[in-house]
């Protein structure tokens, strides 16, 4: 029989790596499954400018491993995995499987983060990878002197924008209203960036291309019109939708899948928590992530000590 853990912490991003250091310096037996690298979302980041102690910002790929690091330091087990299928609570045990493996502890933290959302339109999918990302960091340098598009008016598309202006030409930003909802900061920024073009009040219709993106059609939601524009390459940041599918039937979430929790973070299953983005939460920030990684930790310890 497989070895039996305290905790398995779902998740190696903020959330799960500050969860894993603190079950971890609490002497608990801790595995943090991962389904891609570590550090999630955040590591994605290019430059994190409000997550404090770091008056300069932090590249979020340096944050995220410096918390690896620590989590590692003080005793956490972190292993790559396929993609956890499902969980369960089956008497004293909370399992997790996924498609050919099973772990079994006494407790589990769902820290599984989001991903960003896909729109949904025409030509979306079929250019995914050629034209069409969801990543600026990852693909911002195939437009060296290349003409992109944002498609969001959040915090995220407002500052992948500005980050896609150290190679792009032009970087146009899409947004269905007249207002950006990123912070007055980024607003600030962008406004001022001469390689930003506003397309207010505009939904995207169409990515067109043969074989990689040419081309997208915007639509003006006053009157209608379209208009096409020649880019190279469109980033969706529409907002995210998180990784829960494998908590469908067994946790109670939103009716947009995020994880409802009490005030302790724990789940409608007992000995189940929740911490950070796939959380049922406001406010979707690194320094939340970390914290409620951090309760959610403690919480699992009075758990286990009174189970
Ligand atoms: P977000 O804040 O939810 O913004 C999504 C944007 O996409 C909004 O401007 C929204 O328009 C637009 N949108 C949503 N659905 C759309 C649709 N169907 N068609 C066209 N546009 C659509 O999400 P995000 O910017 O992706 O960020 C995700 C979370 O991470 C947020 O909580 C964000 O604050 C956080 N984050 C924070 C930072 C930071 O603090 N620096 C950086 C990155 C991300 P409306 O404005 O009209 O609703």
């Amino acid at each position: 029989m497989s070895e039996k853990y305290d905790v398995i912490i779902i998740g190696a991003g903020p959330a799960g790596l500050t969860a894993g250091l603190y079950t971890g310096r609490a002497r608990l037996k801790t595995l943090i499954l991962e389904k891609a690298t570590a550090g999630g979302q955040a590591a994605t980041t290019d430059l994190i400018e409000n997550y404090p102690g770091f008056p300069e910002g932090v590249g979020g790929f340096q944050l995220t491993e410096l918390m690896k690091q620590q989590a590692l330091e003080f005793g956490a087990e972190i292993r790559e995995i396929t993609p956890v299928a499902t969980i369960e609570a089956d008497g004293d045990d909370r399992i997790v499987k996924t498609e050919d493996e099973s772990f079994t502890a006494s407790s589990i933290i769902i820290a599984s983060g989001s991903e960003p959302r896909a729109l949904g339109i025409p030509g979306e999918e079929e250019l995914r990878g050629r034209g069409v990302s969801y990543c600026a960091t990852c693909d911002g340098a195939f437009y060296r002197d290349k003409v992109v598009a944002v498609i969001g008016g959040g915090n995220a598309a407002v500052e992948e924008a500005m980050f896609l202006t150290r190679f792009a030409s032009k970087v146009y930003i899409v947004h269905r209203r007249s207002e950006l909802r990123a912070d007055k900061i980024l607003q600030e920024r962008a406004l001022k960036n001469e390689k930003i073009n506003f397309v207010w009040d505009a939904h995207l219709r169409k990515v067109l291309g043969t074989g990689k993106v040419e081309e997208i059609v915007v639509e003006n939601k006053n009157n209608h019109e379209r208009t096409s524009l020649q880019v190279d390459g469109v980033f969706f940041y529409i907002g995210t939708t998180p990784n829960t599918v494998f908590c469908e039937g067994v946790i109670d979430m939103d009716s947009r899948d995020f994880i409802f929790t009490d005030e302790k973070l724990q789940t409608n299953v007992p000995g189940i928590f929740a911490a950070g983005d796939c959380r049922a939460n406001l406010v979707k920030q690194v320094a939340v992530a970390v914290g409620e990684g951090a309760l959610a930790a403690v919480e699992v310890a009075r758990y286990l000590e009174e189970v």
